[in-house]
């Protein structure tokens, strides 16, 4: 009986122990086969990618998974003249009957550099191990499909290296048949065989998830790893297949385990990769994926990195309108002025010189009322100052992205021609006659944030260098501040 029992419990563990390795066989495999010398580093459009492709392609077929379109993997693309590049798609339907429309990209490069300088790259990191991942992600999927409510895309993309040519194309094939809506997160497995070594797993562009955080939780999961997030992909040094989806508006993340691999050298293979972590990271991977495909709420944030929104156009033209507060500092006198209320509409225009930096100039109409008084009210309601000018503020304006949508600061300089200037209300008749200098003129900075495409919101502060009386008005030099907070609009 004790023996039976041992022999049993054995039996178990040893079951359990091929069950696990069993998906850890299979991604060696994968890996060993898509990294191996005879396929001279799978260069996007030749043979050797297409070997490649053949590899994956016959994994998709012998699990089961569904052609995305008609009855082939296959959505072939041509590039320089060649027709031989080539994406495979295929797709896990949802098993919601509203949500299964909407749609989860999981997507990883199956192409590398081929040979460098007489040496062949076989780029087992970059993306062996990707495509490795996504076929044993889509395996998990498959047999867990009831679980799934959002429908799963799985993309092997061709022509990363050379230019993400094939993430492009599907994201134009996906725009043109109307699809492109219903994307809700598109995620990148892109070098993850160095998870020892990094020590975490990294997940780039959390903050483009409306729940990015708190949905990459490996112990929500259930899964054991170490996960590192990052809001958004920041580097403008490295892309990856998430970057034509991102710029099209779309929520994604950037699976890697980072630059430790021999980066695009001919050292970067099969036998320097953690297997051990490329399972785990498989696992969390299908996991997160079950997760956000049954998530209530809305997936994407609506924010993008800076560096995926589309290129500012080099001239843009808004409109704007806002409140602004004015008071009036007087030199060697006991009269101030405490601003009342002031408002302002105009044009704004803006020439844009890099993605960094842009030249702004505006044409404002402006009034601002304030009340003439002392410091201790002496004057009680006291009386009025109204102004009314045309202000053209010109200002050098410099962009940060990543923090909340977009931000910037405005500095430069500005002239207000004031065509009207009145002293009203209770106007004391020992009051001097007013005659305001019809000619303003100081700096200007400010800082406004970008609220969408369209949107922004400008707080700026207008300090006057000059005098605001001329000298014949008999009245103290005084100079006016300005604030003002405008809500503005770009074509
Ligand atoms: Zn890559």
């Amino acid at each position: 009986m004790k023996r039976l029992l041992l022999f049993l419990l054995t039996a178990i563990v040893c079951g359990n122990a091929i069950c696990q390795d069993s998906q850890r066989q299979r991604l060696e495999k994968h890996l060993y086969t898509l990294a191996a010398d005879s396929l001279n580093g799978r260069k996007a459009g030749t043979d050797d990618a297409f070997r490649a492709s053949k590899y994956i392609e016959k994994q998709w077929s012998e699990m089961g998974l569904k052609p995305f379109v008609g009855s082939s993997y296959r959505m072939p693309f041509s590039l320089f003249g060649s027709d031989k590049y080539c994406n495979l798609v295929a797709i896990i339907e949802g098993s919601d009957p509203v949500l299964k429309d909407e749609y989860i990209i999981l997507g990883a490069h199956y192409d590398h550099i081929g040979i460098k300088n007489g040496e062949v790259c076989n780029g087992a990191d970059d993306n062996a191990s990707g495509s490795t991942c996504l076929i044993e992600v889509a395996r998990q999927l498959l047999a867990d499909k009831t679980k799934l409510r959002r429908s799963v895309i799985i993309c092997a993309f061709d022509a990363e290296e050379i230019g993400l040519f094939g993430s492009q194309e599907f994201a134009k094939y996906l725009s043109i048949n109307g699809l492109i809506e219903r994307v809700q997160l598109m995620m990148s497995i892109d070098m993850v065989g160095w998870y020892k070594a990094n020590g975490s797993l990294i997940m780039e562009g959390t903050g483009t998830l409306s729940d990015g955080n708190n949905i990459t939780n490996p112990t929500c999961l259930g899964v054991d790893i170490n996960i590192k997030n990052k809001t958004f992909e920041n580097s403008i040094f490295t892309a990856t297949d998430t970057e034509p989806f991102a710029k099209k508006g779309i929520a994604t993340l950037a699976v890697t385990t980072g630059l430790k691999s021999p980066y695009h050298k001919p050292q970067d293979d099969a036998d320097l990769i953690d297997y051990e972590g490329l399972d785990l990271i498989t696992n969390y991977i299908t996991a997160l994926t079950v997760s956000i495909s049954k998530q209530e709420s809305d997936i994407p944030s609506g924010k993008v990195a800076f560096k995926h929104r589309e290129k500012k156009k080099a001239f843009s033209l808004g409109v704007c309108m806002g409140y602004n507060t004015s008071n009036l500092h007087f030199h060697n006198a006991a009269v101030i002025g405490k601003s009342l209320y002031g408002g302002q509409a105009g044009l704004m225009m803006q020439f844009n010189l890099s993605e960094m930096i842009s030249l702004r100039a505006d044409a404002l109409y402006s009034f601002t009322r304030c009340r003439m008084t002392t410091a201790n009210d002496a004057f009680g309601n006291g009386f009025k100052l109204q102004q009314q000018s045309a202000t053209i503020p010109v200002m050098l304006q410099f962009n940060f992205g990543n923090i909340l949508n977009s931000f910037y600061l405005n500095l430069g300089g500005y002239y207000s021609r004031t065509f009207e200037g009145k002293f009203y209300d209770n106007v004391p008749e020992s009051a001097p006659s007013y005659l305001p200098n019809p000619d303003q003129w100081g700096i200007v900075w400010g800082l406004g944030m970008r609220l969408g495409y369209h949107l922004q919101l400008d707080l700026t502060s207008y300090y006057q260098c000059n005098n605001i009386f001329l000298e014949t008005g008999g009245l103290p030099k005084a100079r006016k501040t300005m604030f003002t907070c405008s809500l503005g609009y770009y074509f």
